[in-house]
């Protein structure tokens, strides 16, 4: 079987270390790692517009801030295909077909879509294309074969439908698809990485985000006034990990050569956690190494992306080179599905 890889991210703000660690860090092991046949990262920017019509600007303006913010990561153009959702039309005709393929009643039952219409307010007002999303991306999906899904745990409902979707197309009109996987990150804090507020999930919508772009002083400042355990107040005070903020930035990121570094008076992150439940450790010192570790990582993909803004023509380019490449094996997909399910006018006249 062929090892294809698709996975992407709406353009409706710069990614942030939730994204890093919910599926980039996996991407940039898959491209580290090869023997692949084909990776493709969508810029979602059709998806993003059913939940900010009135706010298209963001949406395309984020685009080449998306794809900065991948290739300062280390995703490299010369491995990955990377391309924009709108520019391969096909994707949406796929959509069509599918969209008679999933009753209503099963896309409003999707727990991610239950939890984004509350947290859009979108209570009585939810955009069809908003609540259709999930059959969009199973089209951006199974458009292209791929069978790996690099993705945060708020994806699993998605490619579920999506598994969903390519088991009724196949036994309504012939097999067609493979049936992808989820690849969620190794570590669990990853899954869903939590807002420096403390809220559930660092999300681009909310604010609480830590992003890749930032500079230094602002992500110290964020680290430094990130939520941690309203009851730690005085040093000697034992301290709770469960729901602290830098502690699960440190479950994400830290390695124990971080200590040997930083902080050579622990040997790792056990070690941390016991002294601070304990108590006699304060927030101060724990979020300096944070800072520390963060600092190591953010700082040359700052330095890329100074660098990457220079020559925005460039990477402009390189999308629209690859939207026809997508373009192309969507209508590969696109041309089975129809021929499986009899949509072939020229047969009438014997063509
Ligand atoms: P939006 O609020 O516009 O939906 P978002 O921050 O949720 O934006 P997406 O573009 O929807 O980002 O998600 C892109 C990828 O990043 C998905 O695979 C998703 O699971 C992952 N992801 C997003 N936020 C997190 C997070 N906090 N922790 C882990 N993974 C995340
Ligand atoms: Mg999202």
């Amino acid at each position: 079987m062929k090892n294809i890889i698709l996975t992407g991210d709406r353009p409706t703000g710069n990614l942030h270390i939730g994204h890093y660690v919910g599926s980039v860090r996996t991407r940039l092991a898959i491209q580290e790692k090869g023997g692949y046949d084909k990776f493709y990262i969508m810029i979602a920017d059709t998806q993003a517009l059913t939940d900010n019509s009135k706010n298209v600007d963001k949406v395309t303006n984020n685009v080449i801030q998306v794809v900065i913010d991948y290739l300062s990561a280390g995703l490299d153009p010369d491995k990955v295909c990377i391309f924009i959702q709108s520019q391969v039309p096909e994707l949406f005709e796929i959509t069509s077909y599918f969209m008679n393929l999933v009753s209503v009643a099963r896309l409003k039952r999707n727990p991610t879509i239950k939890e984004e219409i509350k947290l859009r307010g979108f209570e009585n007002t939810i955009p069809a294309g908003f609540l259709c999303y999930p059959i969009s991306q199973a089209a951006d999906i199974l458009a292209f074969g791929a069978n790996i899904i690099p993705v945060g745990g708020d994806q699993l409902p998605m490619i579920e439908q999506t598994r969903e979707i390519a088991n009724v197309f196949n036994s309504t009109y012939g097999e067609v698809f493979t049936l992808p996987n989820a690849v969620l990150p190794d570590i669990k804090a990853c899954e869903r990485l939590p807002g420096t507020d403390g809220k559930l999930k660092m999300s681009k919508s909310v604010g609480n985000c830590i992003y890749l772009k930032d500079d230094e002083a602002t992500v110290k400042q964020k680290i430094m006034s990130a939520y941690t355990d309203p009851n730690h107040i005085k040093v000697s005070d034992p301290g709770k990990i469960q729901g602290n903020v830098v502690f699960t930035y440190l479950d994400a990121f830290c390695k124990d050569e971080h200590f040997k570094k930083y902080l050579p008076e622990y040997k790792n992150l056990d070690e941390l956690k016991a002294h601070y439940k304990k108590g006699g450790l304060g927030d101060v010192k724990v979020k300096l190494f944070l800072n520390n570790i963060m600092q190591e990582l953010l700082t040359p993909i700052r330095e890329r992306r100074k660098e990457l803004e220079k020559n925005i023509d460039k990477i402009y380019e390189m999308l629209f080179k690859n939207a026809a490449i997508a373009s192309k094996e969507a209508q590969k997909t696109l041309e089975n599905m129809k021929k499986n399910m009899g949509i072939n006018y020229k047969k009438f006249i014997g063509q």
